[in-house]
């Protein structure tokens, strides 16, 4: 794995702010996460300025605004600002919920862990571990695992149950094995010679830590190897190599200073205050701690502050320089007690905002769900109108419609007859009514039953809507008669349809119960007049009619001509 870094030195080159500058800026800071930490913060740092500024000043970029935090989150825990590093995490955890980003979730969750480890925040640690190992178990990037499981093995490390974190690093070593990651591997084999230099296991601790060392070194680490020359120094301190521990405290001191790893920086130093205490030079010892003390309260450093004011305390009293023993052990116990006094308030500040972040995340998830809901009615009610809506057209529909031939009923006919009559008279357009009686309808009924009458009613319905025009409206008028309007058609016209369907219904025939049936129609005609109201063109239409029977059936009679 070969990653080459281009830091940019002049921010002209990062101000073009487009989504995957962000994106690429923060891939450099993470980069240099154990490499160049000053550099990583900087370069995260800009870009949340970019992300939250110019053209994303009103809609902020939101994946480049989470990603600049989990990684300014991972340079303030390893510069020693744990409440910060915290607040970060927490701050990208939320974005990345939003995104439903599973990877970043778990590896933020994998972050905090490792904060409240550093806090002594041992079961929180956990916690927080395991819910980001359930969320990394479906990952389709073993790497998150293996972080995690890193993690979980530095809290049974710290819980010194060693044969527990043994195994918790080994699992995590064979993931980062398999995935060929370095930077990875060179943590895994770190965590691993801790637990064995603590188990005793040298031999195999020298080969870890060389193992380690070699990976850091091919990455440029030096924040593993920072690590690695501490725990070394540690072992030649208990080996009796006094000189070899103090070349390795001396590294590690060196190199935490210039790439600001605060912490480190002053555990080294302790370390080699050890070595000069048991080279007897106790003045050389005292002054290095009261060096190591000063940065401890420069960096606000507590942890640092407690051990150094620890061991001059002691060193004092062997000194048998009590007034400077005393104060040393007064700061001691007062730092202690402020320490425990911020550690509840912190405790209950981080609480706070797990709560408040779980809160905001459960009222969005509650907000999320109620659109849905809504989401789900609205279309619910919309299937239920336009069912509402079919089912009225179809009552409507069978309200105007006849129930035996299914020809407009009577009234409707004539809703649809006022309607057309507004329009021929506003426009003066010709028109004529038709209405047609079957002969001598009585006598199918009494031959065949009411049955056979109905069915042949019905045939008659479907001969008028196949010999007339789709334009004319047709009614079934009541019982055998039915009534047509017929537009833009003038008498002459409408004569001519009248006679045809005589002789179209004369021509038919209709089969039922092996018989033929021939009907025949009589037809009555009228013709629309300006003075002409729909009620009065029926009558007329229906008087010509009778007149047809009268002049003995079969025929067509218009109004006009009858007297
Ligand atoms: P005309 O040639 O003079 O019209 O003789 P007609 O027998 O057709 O006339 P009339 O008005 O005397 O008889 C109409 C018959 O139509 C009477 C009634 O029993 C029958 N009728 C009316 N409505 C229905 C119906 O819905 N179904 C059946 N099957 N018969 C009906
Ligand atoms: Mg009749
Ligand atoms: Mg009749």
């Amino acid at each position: 794995m070969t990653i080459s870094i281009n830091s940019p030195k002049s921010k002209e080159k990062i101000i073009s702010q487009t989504k995957e500058d962000i994106d690429l800026l923060n891939e450099r800071a993470w980069h240099l996460e154990s490499i160049d930490p000053r550099e990583g913060l900087t370069l995260s740092k800009e870009a949340h300025l970019l992300s939250t500024t110019g053209k994303f000043r009103l809609e902020p970029y939101q994946r480049g605004v989470a990603d600049s935090l989990f990684n300014q989150s991972h340079f303030n825990l390893n510069r020693g600002d744990y409440y910060l590093a915290l607040s970060q995490s927490l701050e990208a955890l939320t974005i990345y919920n939003d995104q439903k980003n599973t990877e970043r979730q778990s590896r933020t969750l994998c972050n905090m862990g490792a904060i409240y480890l550093a806090m002594n925040e041992y079961s929180k640690a956990m916690d927080t571990l395991l819910k980001g190992l359930t969320i990394a178990r479906n990952l389709m990037n073993p790497i998150p695992m293996g972080e995690i499981l890193l993690n979980i093995g530095i809290a049974y490390l710290f819980a010194g149950d060693l044969n527990q974190s043994l195994n918790e690093f080994k699992k995590s070593l064979q993931i980062f094995q398999s995935s060929d990651d370095l930077k990875m591997l060179a943590y895994a084999y770190c965590n691993l010679a801790a637990v064995y230099k603590l188990m005793g296991e040298d031999d195999i601790y020298r080969q870890y830590s060389e193992r380690s060392l070699r990976f850091a070194e091919q990455i440029g680490s030096d924040y593993i190897k920072i690590d690695l020359l501490r725990q070394r120094g540690q072992y030649e301190l208990n080996q009796g190599n006094i000189n070899r521990a103090l070349e390795h405290f001396e590294e590690s001191l060196i190199l935490s200073q210039k790439h600001g790893y605060q912490a480190d920086q002053i555990a080294a130093a302790i370390w080699i205050s050890e070595v000069d205490i048991q080279l007897g030079n106790t003045k050389e010892a005292a002054d290095r701690l009261l060096e190591a003390l000063g940065w401890a309260r420069k960096y606000r450093y507590d942890e640092g502050c407690l051990r150094a004011y620890n061991k001059l305390s002691q060193i004092f009293a062997n000194m048998e320089d009590y007034p400077q023993a005393y104060e040393h052990l007064k700061a001691f116990y007062e730092l202690d007690q402020r320490i425990a006094k911020e550690k509840n308030e912190l405790r209950f500040k981080t609480i706070e905002t797990v709560y408040r972040t779980q809160a905001i995340q459960k009222e969005a998830r509650i907000i999320q769900t109620k659109n849905e809901q809504l989401e789900k009615e609205i279309a619910e009610r919309k299937w239920v109108e336009e069912a509402l809506r079919q089912s009225e057209d179809k009552y409507r529909r069978l309200a105007n419609l006849d129930a035996l031939t299914s020809l407009n009923n009577r009234r409707f006919f004539y809703e649809l007859a006022i309607i057309e009559m507004r329009r021929v008279r506003r426009y003066r357009h010709p028109m004529c009514i038709m209405m047609i009686d079957i002969d001598h309808f009585k006598k199918i009924n009494d031959r065949l039953g009411h049955l056979a009458g109905d069915q042949v009613l019905t045939w008659v319905a479907r001969c008028l809507e196949e010999f007339l025009r789709e334009v004319d409206i047709i009614g079934r008028f009541g019982g055998e008669e039915f009534v047509v309007l017929l537009p833009e058609t003038d008498e002459e016209q409408a004569k001519g349809v009248a006679q045809r369907l005589c002789r179209q219904f004369a021509d038919a025939d209709f089969e039922i119960r092996n018989e033929h049936i021939h009907i025949t129609v009589s037809i009555g005609l009228s013709s629309f007049e300006p003075e002409s109201t729909l009620d009065s063109l029926i009558d007329h239409a229906d008087q010509a009619m009778y007149a047809a029977k009268q002049a003995g059936r079969n025929r067509a009679f218009v109004w006009k001509n009858l007297k």
